[in-house]
């Protein structure tokens, strides 16, 4: 039974949202987020090159191998990963400030990153995003118009790898339609919400009058 004294007081949701290169991931979590303040992204650190269009401090923080090796030696990073040949990161004081203010987190990463932040903080919300089929994915990736031919093809061999951990995500959601699948995004977040960790910590002074 929970008591006051055990109730867990991180307030906020955190949920890690993970799919293939080309599944339409970053589009459906700007519009969740555009819909949905209370709702943080996590602004990763990554030693790739920014894409046209893309901003430093927006997009990602962009660093040099060295700098990004040099915080992850000094703790920096809650999680980090290489993916496509380039390194990857959270940022720790970034989370541990957002916690404590009891914000809903969301993390963009890989599954890599996804299993080491599930080891750290169990209560996560793993979501997979599957795309409709291989032939979508890769069109998505050529329509973007962002990347040479050589890192599509390494992008379409690691969606394989990416599709492989999708049993160990908690929700499965199919971007075939963008609309439905924010949808079901939205309900996981608000069934997020709802879960009991979250919603007691939320709760202490109506806890303390049912004498929970
Ligand atoms: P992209 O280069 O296409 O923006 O991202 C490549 C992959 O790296 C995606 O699967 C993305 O989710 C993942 N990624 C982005 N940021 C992080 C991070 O901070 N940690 C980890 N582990 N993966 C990340």
């Amino acid at each position: 039974m929970n008591t006051p004294n055990s109730t867990p007081s991180y307030q906020g949701s955190m949920l890690m949202i993970v799919a293939p290169s080309g599944a339409g991931k970053s589009s459906l979590v700007n519009a969740l987020l555009q819909d949905d303040p209370a709702l943080k992204l996590s602004l990763s650190t990554t030693t790739r090159a920014p894409r046209p269009g893309e901003v430093d401090g927006k997009d990602y923080r962009f660093a040099s191998q060295e700098e990004f090796i040099a915080e992850r030696d000094q703790g920096h990073f809650l999680e980090w990963a290489q993916v496509h040949g380039h390194f990857y990161g959270t940022s720790k004081p970034w989370i541990e400030s957002q916690m404590q203010a009891g914000n809903d987190v969301m993390l963009e990463i890989d599954w890599q990153g996804a299993q080491q932040i599930r080891k750290l903080i169990p209560s996560v919300q793993w979501i997979f995003i599957f795309p409709p089929s291989i032939e979508a994915l890769e069109e998505r990736l050529r329509k973007r118009g962002q990347d040479d031919e050589e890192t599509i093809q390494r992008r379409l061999a690691a969606a394989h790898v990416e599709l492989m951990h999708a049993h160990e995500a908690d929700y499965i959601v199919v971007n075939d339609s963008f609309d439905e699948a924010l949808v079901d995004l939205k309900h996981i977040l608000a069934s997020s919400r709802l879960r009991s960790g979250p919603a007691m910590a939320r709760n202490p002074a109506l806890l303390r009058r049912l004498g929970v």
